[in-house]
């Protein structure tokens, strides 16, 4: 293992921008291409633009050293062109980066998914359940890219970047210890502006409803929405599979604009999320030519559902019959590799102004979230052992042991894994099956 790949793995750095993977082992190979995706297509975050601007002398020196690591023939670094701030910084660095260059994107949805950044940078098409490096490429987050930079100074991943919008007194962008609780968050943006609140963590597309005010920021969280439990979206999100089919059955009028819009169908997938809703609504009987595999296909994006005019979610369907299929040992067979896109793909591209008004978000996107660099203080940490994909980290610590910032409390031995470092100094009190506890032996951290 080269030194540079060895600090990443030391560091835990993985995907952070919501999908987790170890990003020493997306590294592990060779490719032609990197894309670092500034892209931040979900409305209200503004987490990877703001670090752009602000760190764009590290970021391309850190760039500039993963060419190398991955023998690749050179990076781009994408945005979008409403990124005007970060692009003039990136733009105004490059020249000392000759195998760095840019490339801006319009402001649609979802710019970001590695399929789509893909195609519209390099019109390299991703086949069928494949990942980029399938066609030469690895894509990595801008904060993914900041936190090997830090690695690269040999310090470890213990903070996280995140943006709270929405029904919050002051909406901000932060800087916060892994491990501090959603409520304490929320409480530093000025607490939250209605009563009976829930939280979604990450973007208002893709991410999760989360109920508890304990759970705790891990090193994927990039966003905490606030919203009232009425809120349209929570509502949609909520809904249970049984109550979806229900409405299906008797309110899909196959029009097929589901279809129209889904990112994967687009660049030529077989993936037809309005044949999908036939399929399971009405049985295969009328439906010949789709298979319930074609689910294994969808990115889950969810633009299908904003498509909907009678608010189906296709995307609810497909994720239900992927996690069926998977239970059953069924494996993807879809490997098509399209040649072309579908050649209406660029007048389906779908706004993101359309995309938050549609999403009843319209009255938070004015509200800008600043960047506040400066570590928020907090006392006690809850510091998942699984916070990427694949095998949990095995803690190195025990109860009473005292760490340091930076620590490594957990190891993450298993060939899919990642360390976990303590993100405050202190006293570890709690080793549980899935979490370490540490809380601060005299006050706040960073205070
Ligand atoms: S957009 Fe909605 S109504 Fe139209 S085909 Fe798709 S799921 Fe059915
Ligand atoms: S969530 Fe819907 S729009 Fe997105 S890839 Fe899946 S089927 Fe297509």
């Amino acid at each position: 293992m080269s030194d540079l790949l060895e600090q990443i793995k030391s560091a835990g750095v993985v995907g952070a921008g919501g999908a987790g993977f170890p990003t020493h082992v997306k590294f592990a190979r060779p490719c032609e291409y990197i894309l670092v995706n500034g892209a931040e297509c979900e409305p209200l975050l503004e987490v990877d633009q703001q670090l752009a601007a602000l760190h764009a002398e590290r970021l391309l020196a850190a760039m500039d050293a993963l060419v190398d690591l991955a023998g690749a023939r050179g990076a781009v670094f994408v945005l979008k062109k409403k990124y005007a701030d970060a692009i003039r910084k990136i733009e105004a660095t490059l020249p000392r980066y000759p195998r760095l260059c840019m490339h801006a994107l319009s402001n649609t949805y979802p710019a970001g998914d590695e399929q789509v950044l893909v195609y519209e940078t390099l019109k390299r098409i991703v086949p069928e359940g494949g990942i980029p490096l399938d066609v030469g490429v690895v894509v990595l987050n801008v904060e993914t890219l900041l936190n090997i930079a830090e690695a690269m100074e040999d310090r470890p991943v213990v903070d996280k970047y995140l943006t709270v919008a929405g029904e919050v007194r002051s909406p901000a962008t932060f800087r916060v210890p892994v491990g501090v609780s959603f409520g304490e968050v929320v409480a530093a943006c000025g607490g939250a502006t209605v009563e009976d609140r829930v939280f979604i963590e990450g973007g208002p597309m893709m991410g999760k409803l989360v109920f508890d005010q304990d759970e705790p920021v891990t090193k994927t969280t990039k966003g905490i929405l606030v919203l009232p439990r009425d809120h349209p979206l929570v509502i949609s999100r909520g809904r249970d599979m049984a109550e979806m089919m229900r409405l299906a059955k008797t309110a899909c009028c196959h029009c097929m604009l589901c279809t129209d819009v889904c990112p994967r169908y687009l660049l030529g997938h077989k993936l037809r999320p309005d044949k999908m809703m036939r399929l399971a609504a009405f049985n295969s009987t009328c439906e010949r030519d789709a298979a319930a595999t074609e689910a294994f296909l969808c990115c889950e994006c969810g633009l299908c559902e904003t498509a909907c005019i009678m608010g189906l979610q296709p995307w609810k369907l497909n994720k239900e019959l992927k996690a069926r299929m998977t239970a059953a040992g069924i494996k993807n067979p879809h490997h098509e590799r399209p040649e072309r896109a579908n050649p209406f793909r660029e007048y389906r591209l779908f706004p993101v102004w359309k995309l938050t008004r549609r999403l009843g978000l319209s009255k938070y996107a004015d509200r800008r979230a600043p960047l506040s660099e400066y570590p928020l203080p907090t006392s006690r940490v809850v510091l998942k052992l699984k916070q990427h994909i694949g095998a949990p980290a095995a803690p190195v610590v025990s109860r009473g042991d005292p760490v340091e910032r930076g620590g490594l409390v957990a190891a993450g031995e298993a060939p899919v894994s990642a360390n976990v470092h303590s993100s405050i100094s202190g006293v570890v009190t709690a080793v549980e099956q899935d979490r370490i506890i540490v809380e601060a032996s005299g006050g706040r951290e960073n205070e």
